[in-house]
């Protein structure tokens, strides 16, 4: 059997009067986005309160499942079998069809549950569960009834045409990619900042990203490596613009003139301070970290207040109460794990001290930033003058 349509599902707790119709939209254009990359021809369209995919010519099944599968906003996918005629002997072959053909063997336990919207049809719901529950025990003598806990739950929907199905897909949930604002994401080549992006994204918020890099301590794999992962995480947030900040000058400036165990926290506020301005430059509402209570001394509660208070944006940090397992799981199941394993350095494990400070005072953290008065300004704005900006998708 080759399905032609396919009923999308969302949540809609939250998302009632103007919200819904932003909702909606945004989540029709976003699949529109994503079944451009899936071979086929593809009408997307709303009716109802439903979202719908058709298929206007040959597809693949499991590319465009994929893809759907990506798309935040939708919470199920269902491939559904339609009847254009609003007939009860059609709906009746039609789910016999349908039956066969998803769930094969004979003994199952199930139950009709029809919804009708169009009340032109001259059958309530009731009556629809009533008769096609007969009518399918009679095609399927093996078959029994339960109501309570069915094996198979049979939709059948009748709207301006009928539908039928029972098998539903998880989709990813969330909200779609542009009902929430933008956000710049600090894009690292480790485990976490990929995942974080990821997680704030499928709230509904864009992506923007920012690789520091330290040329030639830093490596073109190194940079190669981030990009391959910006264009993971863009598999589902849609295009990444990703600024390169050659970060160079600024972490020899900082290893020449504070103690060097406590390069990482001054460095990390340097990154904070120029992802903001990048940020406020790109209409961004807020940063997103891969940050992560007690990972490593950077991330103690400390570290983490020291590095936040450079900036005036809220600092997203979705994975500050996860542990590395879960975040591993998650990194696993979106597909940027094996990328994020790769050994090439990043710019912060060439400058870490042996004994970092695990509890910066900020006050002493703050006067030892003022080594850096002569030339830091300078730099800062060499760095951001000579941002590459790079469209991942
Ligand atoms: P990750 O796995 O995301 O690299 P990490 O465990 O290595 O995180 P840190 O190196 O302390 O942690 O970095 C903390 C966060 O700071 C990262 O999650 C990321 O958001 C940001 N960050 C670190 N290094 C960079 C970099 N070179 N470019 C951009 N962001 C960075
Ligand atoms: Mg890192």
């Amino acid at each position: 059997m080759h399905y032609k349509v396919f009923l999308i599902k969302y949540a809609e707790i939250g998302i009632k009067g103007k919200n819904r119709y932003l909702f909606e939209d945004m989540l029709l254009h976003q699949i529109k986005n994503i079944l451009k990359d899936v071979e086929g021809e593809f009408a997307v369209y709303k009716t109802q309160g439903r979202v719908f995919v058709e298929a206007k010519s040959d597809y693949d099944y499991d590319e465009l499942m994929d893809a759907l599968s990506r798309v935040f906003g939708i919470t199920q996918i269902a491939p559904v079998l339609v009847s254009e005629e609003k007939d009860f002997e059609k709906l009746a072959e039609l789910s016999e069809e349908y039956l066969r053909y998803e769930y094969p063997g004979d003994k199952h336990t199930f139950k009709v549950n029809c919804r009708r919207a169009d009340k032109g049809f001259p059958m309530n719901s009731q009556e629809v569960n009533a008769a096609l529950g007969e009518k399918l025990l009679e095609r399927f003598p093996e078959y029994t009834v339960d109501v309570h806990n069915p094996e198979i739950m049979l939709s059948v929907e009748i709207r301006e045409r009928i539908f039928i199905y029972a098998k539903t897909y998880k989709g990813p949930g969330g909200m779609p990619v542009g009902t929430g604002g933008k956000a710049m994401l600090l894009l690292s080549g480790g485990i976490d900042s990929p995942v974080a992006g990821y997680m704030i994204a499928k709230r509904g918020v864009k992506i923007d990203a920012v690789y520091f890099h330290a040329p030639p301590y830093t490596s073109e794999r190194a940079k190669q490596k981030v990009i391959d992962l910006a264009k993971i995480v863009s598999r589902y947030t849609g295009p990444i613009y990703l600024h390169i900040i050659n970060f160079t000058d600024i972490q020899l400036y900082i290893y020449e003139k504070c103690p060097h165990d406590e390069l990482t926290i001054i460095m990390r506020r340097y990154m904070m301070r120029i992802a903001e301005k990048l940020a406020k430059d790109n209409d961004c509402l807020g940063l997103i970290t891969g940050e992560s209570i007690g990972q490593v001394a950077s991330q103690t509660m400390n570290s983490l207040a020291a590095t936040n208070e450079v900036c005036e944006l809220p600092v997203y940090r979705p994975l500050i109460a996860f542990d590395k397992q879960e975040i591993i799981e998650i990194s696993n199941r979106i597909g940027t794990f094996e990328t994020s394993i790769l050994p090439y350095e990043d710019c912060c494990t060439i400058f870490v001290a042996k004994h970092p400070v695990t509890k910066p005072n900020i006050g002493v953290i703050r006067k030892h930033e003022h080594n850096l008065d002569e030339r830091i300004e300078e730099l800062v704005k060499t760095a951001l003058d000579t941002d590459e900006v790079i469209v991942v998708r």
